[in-house]
C-alpha cells in the first residue's frame, strides 16, 4: 500500500484573485489549481492500492478558503480510499467551533494548519486550546512548513523550530512538517529526529531534484528516514510523478555520494497510516454508518 499524507481539495473559489496571480510563482510551469478526483486517480500505479490524506485549508490573510463540508464531500466520493483532515485559520473568529463541528459532524481525522499563510506562530499559546484538543482526539496535525510564493504571507512563521516547542509542550501530538520544511529542510530533520511524534512529508520537492537529494542525503546522515512520509501536494505533483522522482534520485551519484535505493523504496511504501494512529479509519467508517 501506499498512503500519500498530503493531497488538496480546492473546490472552485477557494482562492482570491491575488493569491492566484501569486502562484504563478510556484513551479517553472503553470499549475492548475483544480483538484479533480479524476486526474488523481489517472496518475496512480496500476495494480496498487493507494490511501489519500485530503484536505482544504483556510488561511484569510492569504486569499485562501476551503471549508470543512467541501471536504467531506470530496472525501465521500471514495471514503475507502481517502481520509479527510479539518482546516482552521486560529486568527479568525469561530475557529475552535470548526476545530470541533469538523471532527464531530465530518467525522476528519486530523488538523491542516498554514501558519505562515494565515500569519500565527504554532506555539502561540493561544492555540493551547487546539493542541490540546488534539492530544485528547488523536488527531494529527499535517503544517506547511517551507517557503511560499505569496507576498504578504510573513515567512517567520514557517520556520521548523518552532515546532521543537510545540512538542516540547505537547510531546503526544503527532505532527507531520509538510515538504521537508523547504528550504529549511536542515532545520526540519534536527526537529523532528528530537521528537518521536514529529514526521516530515516529501510532497512537492521532486520537480527540484538537487534540493531533494540534498535534503535526503541529511536524512540519510542524521539517520531519520523512519521518519519521512510519501506525499504528493496534489494538483502540484502525483503520485506517479512523485514516485518516479523520487526513484531517479536513486539512480543519481554525486561524487561518492548516493541515496541508498532500499530506502527510497522503503519511503515510498511507508505504513503511515499506523505512525499516525489512522489505521483503523475503515472500520471507523463502519461504525458510522451503522450509527
Ligand atoms: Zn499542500
Amino acid at each position: 500500500m501506499i498512503v500519500d499524507v498530503h493531497a488538496h481539495c480546492w473546490p472552485p473559489g477557494a482562492f482570491s484573485e491575488e493569491f492566484i496571480a501569486d502562484a504563478r510563482r510556484m513551479r517553472a510551469s503553470a499549475v492548475s489549481l483544480l483538484t479533480p478526483r479524476e486526474r488523481y486517480c489517472e496518475n496512480l500505479p496500476a495494480n496498487q492500492e493507494v490511501v489519500t490524506i485530503v484536505f482544504g485549508g483556510k488561511a484569510r490573510l492569504s486569499g485562501l478558503w476551503v471549508d470543512d463540508a467541501a471536504v467531506a464531500d470530496y472525501v465521500a466520493q471514495a471514503p475507502q480510499t481517502m481520509i479527510g483532515f479539518l482546516s482552521v485559520d486560529p486568527t479568525q473568529p469561530g475557529w475552535e467551533d470548526e476545530l470541533r463541528k469538523g471532527r464531530e459532524r465530518y467525522a476528519m481525522r486530523g488538523i491542516k494548519l498554514l501558519p505562515m499563510y494565515a500569519n500565527f506562530y504554532p506555539q502561540d499559546e493561544r492555540l493551547d486550546p487546539l493542541w490540546k484538543y488534539a492530544g485528547r482526539h488523536n488527531l494529527p496535525v499535517l503544517l506547511h512548513t517551507g517557503t511560499t510564493f505569496v507576498a504578504k504571507a510573513p515567512l517567520d512563521c514557517t520556520l521548523p523550530r518552532h515546532l521543537d516547542v510545540v512538542a516540547r509542550r505537547f510531546p503526544d501530538v503527532k505532527m507531520i512538517l509538510a515538504h521537508l520544511g523547504h528550504p529549511y529542510e536542515a532545520e526540519t530533520v534536527v526537529v523532528i529526529r528530537k521528537h518521536a511524534n514529529l514526521y516530515a512529508d516529501v510532497s512537492a520537492l521532486v520537480y527540484r531534484p538537487w534540493q531533494l537529494f540534498h535534503s535526503l542525503m541529511l536524512v540519510h546522515e542524521y539517520n531519520v528516514w523512519d521518519k519521512i512520509l510519501f506525499g504528493t501536494d496534489y494538483p502540484v505533483t502525483t503520485v506517479n510523478e512523485t514516485m518516479a522522482g523520487l526513484r531517479s534520485l536513486a539512480e543519481a551519484k554525486i561524487d561518492r555520494f548516493s541515496l541508498p535505493a532500499e530506502e527510497i523504496e522503503r519511503l515510498i511504501f511507508r505504513d503511515a497510516l499506523s505512525l499516525l494512529g489512522l489505521a483503523d479509519f475503515r472500520e471507523r467508517l463502519a461504525d458510522r454508518s451503522r450509527l
